[in-house]
């Protein structure tokens, strides 16, 4: 059901013909996706409730085909050279006007179904999303937001890139479209009202640029740059397999982060060691209703994918802006500090042990690796583990022999359990750092709020040393320590990753060769030196100056590195 009632849009005119036959089009797409959607819905309808409660949407169908609409507001657009927001708004409104003052009942109700498919077909006149669109040609996303459960719905064989409002590089769904090569845009405020369904739009991810009506020489000057960023792609690929060795000989773990079955080809051929992080929660939004059997196919789909690489899978992290259907956990006033991740798990014993069990099951006589998201405190881990070791046992009773090797992590995402990461250590059997999360808590900066994104600040001395003490923790106790956070993939930081002790990495797949690429430019002598001038630091901003500078200095000619921008630019 839409949440709102439209205001009457204002009557705006065009200029020329070509702007009215554009008009048209844009509400032939409109009247065709909401028709879409609506078959959509009527048969999710169907197939939960039945074919009878699905019927309601018939009258939707019809109204949505009739001729009439298109052939009305059309003549409007043409004879007065309008946009068609205002006159489809008006036509629209004196039908349900018409049928409000009728005395049958049931014509009466029918007023219901058209203010519906009218608020529908003025979401996508406003481009705005609903529901989940569904697309027959390649389109560009230009939302005000997406939230990770709109963003598992897309129909990602059609989505060539996204642009949204809001948000933040670190988003869940920036952090998508990189996992699936996706260029995308954040923070374009007032993108969504400027533009409108089927403006053409050129989107330079790289640059974080969206050019709307590009004109032909933006065009050229794009095309020239894909193929020089293609070539430079190859020179990559070329030493992607190799191994991320440091100039001392040292040996870098470099992994990558993946969330859906079908990135399975692209962790194969990125040249990930291993999957360092797979976010279970986003099969789990996509279908909520997951029993343990389809689970355990998944998981093993994407281990038999991605053999012989190890697989490290999160358990779900649902809550904070990851909320399935029927959660409560959006009702709550801070959900990011609220009921999320392993606290969420554990309060749901059922939900937890189905996927352990699967994710057990899928790893009989297998490497397999597990961790739980936003760990707090030393109870949590050892209830966890705890689980974990009764679902073992069940197993085994039932005749499911174990995984060949079994790890159990913890992520440290909560200063709390970074300031007690040498407790902690006692329980696992390894650490991984998820900054985007750390970052977010340490600093009390929103993650996704772009009105204090100026303090999100990856080089602030607090997370520093955060980072610092969990990798000193995990060295002492004997076990290793990853990052799976954004910050991982910062290139331009890597080398004071480096010098904080960091060797294991993961990242988007797109970004792993290059990372490669990177790490093997690097003196660990030179990474320690500067690691230890930053703890000293007071400022965040002090700290990147310096951190340039030597990145630089390791990195040479092969990059450039940029202070504005966590993107390196590469030399041409
Ligand atoms: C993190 O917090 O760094 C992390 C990897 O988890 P997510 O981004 O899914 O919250
Ligand atoms: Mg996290």
């Amino acid at each position: 059901m839409l949440k709102e009632d439209f205001d009457e849009p204002e009557e705006e005119f065009v200029q020329t013909e070509e702007e009215v036959e554009h008009e048209i089009e844009r509400l032939r797409l409109a009247l065709e996706v909401t028709y879409r959607e609506i078959l959509k819905l009527q048969k999710q309808m169907e197939e939960t409730a039945g074919a009878e409660e699905a019927e309601i949407f018939e009258t939707h169908l019809l109204i949505i085909q009739d001729t009439t609409i298109f052939d009305h507001v059309t003549r409007q657009v043409r004879d007065r050279k309008m946009r068609v927001d205002a006159p489809f708004y008006s036509y629209m409104q004196r039908q349900i006007q018409a049928l409000r003052g009728k005395s049958d009942p049931y014509l009466r109700e029918r007023f219901l179904d058209i203010k519906d498919v009218t608020q529908r077909v003025m979401r996508h006149l406003r481009g705005e999303l609903l529901e989940t669109p569904m697309f027959d040609h390649p389109v560009i996303i230009v939302a005000h937001d997406l939230t990770p459960s709109d963003t598992v719905q897309l129909d990602r064989r059609m989505v060539l890139a996204f642009a949204v409002e809001t948000g933040s590089p670190v988003s869940h769904a920036a952090i998508i479209a990189r996992s699936l090569g996706v260029p995308a845009v954040v923070r374009l405020t007032g993108i969504s009202e400027q533009l409108h369904s089927g403006d053409p739009v050129l989107l330079d991810g790289d640059r974080g640029v969206l050019t709307a009506f590009p004109s032909a020489e933006a065009l050229s000057d794009l095309q020239a740059r894909q193929v020089r960023a293609k070539e430079r792609r190859q020179e990559t690929d070329i030493a992607r397999d190799k191994p991320a060795i440091l100039k001392n000989g040292e040996r870098v773990t470099v992994g990558c982060n993946a969330e859906f079955l079908d990135e399975v080809p692209m962790i194969q051929a990125c040249g990930a060691e291993e999957v360092g992080l797979f976010r279970t929660e986003f099969l789990f939004l996509a279908r909520p209703d997951a029993e343990e059997g389809w689970q355990e196919r998944a998981y093993r789909e994407v281990m038999d994918g991605v053999a012989p690489r190890r697989v490290i899978f999160r358990t779900l992290d649902l809550g904070g802006d990851k909320v399935a259907s029927g959660m409560d956990a959006a009702a709550e006033p801070n959900p990011f500090l609220g009921w999320r991740g392993l606290r969420l798990s554990l309060g749901r014993p059922e939900m937890f042990r189905a996927q352990l069990r699967a994710l057990l099951r899928a790893g009989a006589g297998r490497r397999l690796g597990l961790m739980f998201p936003m760990v707090t405190t030393v109870e949590e881990v050892v209830e966890a583990r705890k689980r974990v070791d009764a679902c073992l046992a069940e197993l085994s009773q039932e005749g499911v022999p174990p995984p060949t090797e079994l790890k159990v992590g913890a992520m440290i995402e909560v200063p709390g359990a970074a300031l007690v990461a040498a407790q902690l250590a006692q329980h696992v059997d390894f650490f991984s750092l998820g900054t985007n999360d750390l970052i977010q808590y340490t600093l009390a900066v929103d993650r996704l709020n772009e009105r204090v994104a100026d303090l999100y600040q990856p080089t602030h001395p607090a997370v520093l040393q955060l980072i610092h003490r969990v990798i000193q923790a995990g060295n002492a106790a004997g076990i290793p320590v990853g990052m799976c956070g954004e910050m991982a993939s910062d290139f331009r930081l890597v080398p004071l990753l480096l010098g904080l002790g960091l060797r294991d990495f993961s990242v988007a797949t797109a970004q792993v060769a290059r990372l490669k690429q990177l790490i093997r430019l690097c003196d660990p002598a030179a990474c320690a030196a500067l690691a230890e001038r930053v703890l000293q630091m007071d400022s965040a901003s002090e700290v990147l100056t310096v951190t340039l500078e030597v990145a630089q200095e390791q990195f040479g000619r092969s990059a450039q590195v940029a202070a504005g921008s966590s993107r390196l630019m590469w030399q041409d």
